[in-house]
């Protein structure tokens, strides 16, 4: 097996390039589990470095597909306030966002396109990082402590506010509930 370029089994004309540019492959690359490595190593005799390298980028490129999966459904626009770019790469702008993440995830729940919101950068690490929250029904909820920024702070409330923020995500019927309410409980800054 030529150990520079990605493996047969992947499936993909090019390698994955189409389905998200280089720089975000990288962004989205980390440790494979050492199940994976040991079932490429299984399957395909390989040593195990070579093993970890390949199931790395079956990891990237699994990672770019939900990725691509999450924005599709949500129609390449930020759920929490419409932002919709149209002549730029759409994943240059946009990201997916967990809402119930590892380890308290299980892999089938991390896979589950219901799991992720389609969000714009600023939008969707204020989400990651709880700034955000989202109730069951899809409505945005907003920590006190960024209210205050954005009730203080015009620079703040130009992304923030209630003019570009929208009360309810864009396509709620798109979310599980019982990942939302875990990202309310577990990630949602209250205070
Ligand atoms: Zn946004």
């Amino acid at each position: 097996m030529d150990s520079a370029c990605v493996p047969d089994f992947l499936g993909l004309v090019d390698g994955g390039a189409h389905l998200v540019p280089a720089h975000r492959l990288a962004l989205l690359d980390d440790d494979p589990r050492q199940e994976d490595v040991a079932r490429v190593t299984r399957a395909y005799g390989v040593a195990e470095e070579t093993a970890r390298r390949l199931a790395r980028q079956r990891r990237a490129l699994d990672s770019a597909r939900l990725e691509r999966d999450v924005l599709a459904a949500w129609d390449w626009r930020c759920g929490l306030c419409g932002l919709a770019p149209r002549h730029v790469h759409a994943v240059d702008l946009l990201c997916s966002v967990r809402l119930k993440t590892a380890p308290a995830a299980t892999v089938r729940e991390l896979e589950d396109t219901r799991n992720a919101v389609s969000a714009c950068t600023a939008h969707g690490d204020a989400l990651r990082r709880g700034l955000f929250g989202l109730a069951t029904d899809g409505r945005v909820l907003v920590s006190a402590g960024l209210a205050a920024d954005v009730a203080s702070e015009p620079t703040v409330a130009r992304v923030f506010g209630p003019g570009v923020l929208l009360a309810t995500v864009t396509t709620p019927e798109l979310l599980g509930a019982s990942y939302a309410a875990w990202h309310a409980d577990h990630r949602f800054q209250r205070v």
